[in-house]
């Protein structure tokens, strides 16, 4: 979701007549596009905000801006203000389409703009979407589309509902006109974003009825999305997935712990059991499907035997990929104030078991595809190494060789790839 947000402000930077450069001291204008999720993201802005510091001493006219979630939360915003008030521009997550006035309006001023608000009506949920034009994104032929904003689930180490409001779904045909929009422009793979999209609804329209929708766009081939909701993934839109061609065979779906005590006290709002049964449900009618997942480690009142039951689930899933995370307090939370706070070097002892469970599992599965062909759309050119980079259907990521046809032509094609070698976690092939 950020890279998609970064990828609206890349486009409006485009349109302004800016050039992207990789050297921080070369530039013109950074933008620091944040995330409150977890504490460590904020020590780390801090850190390059000092940085800059010193960068804009010597070169006074370089902009400095500040967005996404972190700065709507207030003691973060507050600190900003004090200690940090030579940054020029400080917005959040719900006016980044306004980036380019707030940019004007600082370079005819040299005044600081900040603007920060929260409601959100439909009418600027319209106004604030607008196509990613090929100049923002980072790779031409994929592009991310937002289908609802904000979050109800109050889990409860989860900042998101407090910074990124009520859930919202966007209306579906302003969606489907952004997709159209978007396979003129040359895309023809999209990723459906929000933080729940299982339960997108607008109007009665399903996120199954969705993805038939955009199914029906000819030009598009693929269509992802994230991030799944265990407790949302029902019968409708698990037929839905299996039996469209163009919606990839792979899914994120976030456990965040194996303990149904856990999971209790997390709010999650499904048990370890009901977990394993949707992963039953799935492979049923999608045999061998892969499953990527997020879990956090210490949530508090984790004991052993919750942890043991999250390495069991582990094992039992064999999930090809997953996103680990300590546990990171968040003020503001329920679980915050939680009692039995893990203690940090236990926590960062079960993490590092959770991740040798993991890679393992990982690393077998990629071998097991050696010797398979695999449909993957070249996604990227290493001109120095000759070799093109992309993902299966099922999500992993490919290195491959294509001895034919130029970087001009290959780039954005799907091409049959046999698998050659499975790494620990990534794939090599040969173009069949
Ligand atoms: N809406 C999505 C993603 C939310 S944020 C979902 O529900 O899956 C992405 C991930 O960050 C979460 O899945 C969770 O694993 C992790 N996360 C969120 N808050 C956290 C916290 N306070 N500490 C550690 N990890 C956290
Ligand atoms: Fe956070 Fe839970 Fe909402 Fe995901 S579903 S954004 S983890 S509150």
């Amino acid at each position: 979701m950020n890279v998609h947000d970064s990828e609206r402000l890349a486009s409006q930077l485009d349109v302004m007549g800016y050039e992207k450069t990789e050297q921080m001291e070369d530039a013109d204008i950074v933008i620091f596009n944040t995330c409150c999720v977890r504490e460590n993201a904020e020590n780390k802005m801090y850190g390059h905000l000092g940085i800059l510091k010193s960068l804009k001493k010597h070169k006074p006219n370089i902009k400095v801006a500040v967005c996404g979630c972190m700065t709507q939360r207030e003691e973060v915003l507050a600190k900003i203000k004090q200690s940090y008030n030579w940054i020029d521009i400080i917005f959040g997550t719900f006016n980044l389409h306004k980036f380019s006035d707030y940019l004007h309006t600082n370079l005819e001023t040299g005044k600081t703009v900040i603007d920060i608000w929260k409601e959100h009506d439909e009418k600027a949920l319209a106004e604030e979407q607008g196509i990613v034009a090929a100049a923002g994104r980072e790779i031409r032929h994929k592009a991310g589309i937002n289908i609802m904003y904000g979050c109800d689930n109050f889990c409860a180490y989860c900042v998101v509902p407090f910074v990124r409001g009520r859930e919202r779904s966007r209306k579906a045909e302003d969606i489907i006109s952004e997709a159209k929009a978007l396979a003129a422009d040359g895309v023809v793979e999209i990723l459906l974003l929000g933080q729940n999209v299982n339960s997108y609804n607008h109007e009665g329209i399903t996120f199954a009825a969705l993805l038939e929708m955009i199914s029906d766009i000819d030009e598009i081939s693929r269509i992802r999305f994230i991030t799944s909701h265990p407790k949302d993934m029902n019968n409708e839109l698990i037929e839905t997935m299996a039996r469209l061609p163009k919606v990839c065979k792979s899914l994120h779906l976030p456990i965040q712990s194996g303990s149904s005590a856990v999971l209790s006290k997390m709010n999650r709002k499904y048990t370890q059991t009901d977990y394993l049964a949707l992963i039953d449900r799935l492979r049923i009618k999608m045999p061998g499907l892969p499953i990527t997942t997020d879990i956090i480690v210490g949530f508090p009142g984790e004991t052993e035997e919750d942890f043991e039951q999250t390495l069991d689930v582990v094992r039992k899933v064999r999930f090809s990929g997953a996103f680990t995370f300590l546990y990171s307090k968040r003020t503001g939370t329920a679980a915050a104030t939680m009692e039995n706070q893990v203690p940090d070097d236990i926590a960062s002892e079960r993490f590092k078991r959770l991740i040798d469970t993991v890679s393992p599992i990982i690393y077998e599965d990629n071998k097991r595809l050696e010797g398979f062909a695999s449909n993957v759309i070249a996604d990227e050119y290493d001109s120095e190494k000759n070799i093109y980079t992309g993902r299966t259907d099922c999500n992993r990521t490919v290195h491959f060789k294509i001895a034919d046809g130029s970087p001009v032509s290959n780039l954005g094609k799907m091409f049959s790839v046999m698998i050659t070698e499975g790494k620990p976690f990534y794939l090599m092939g040969e173009k069949v």
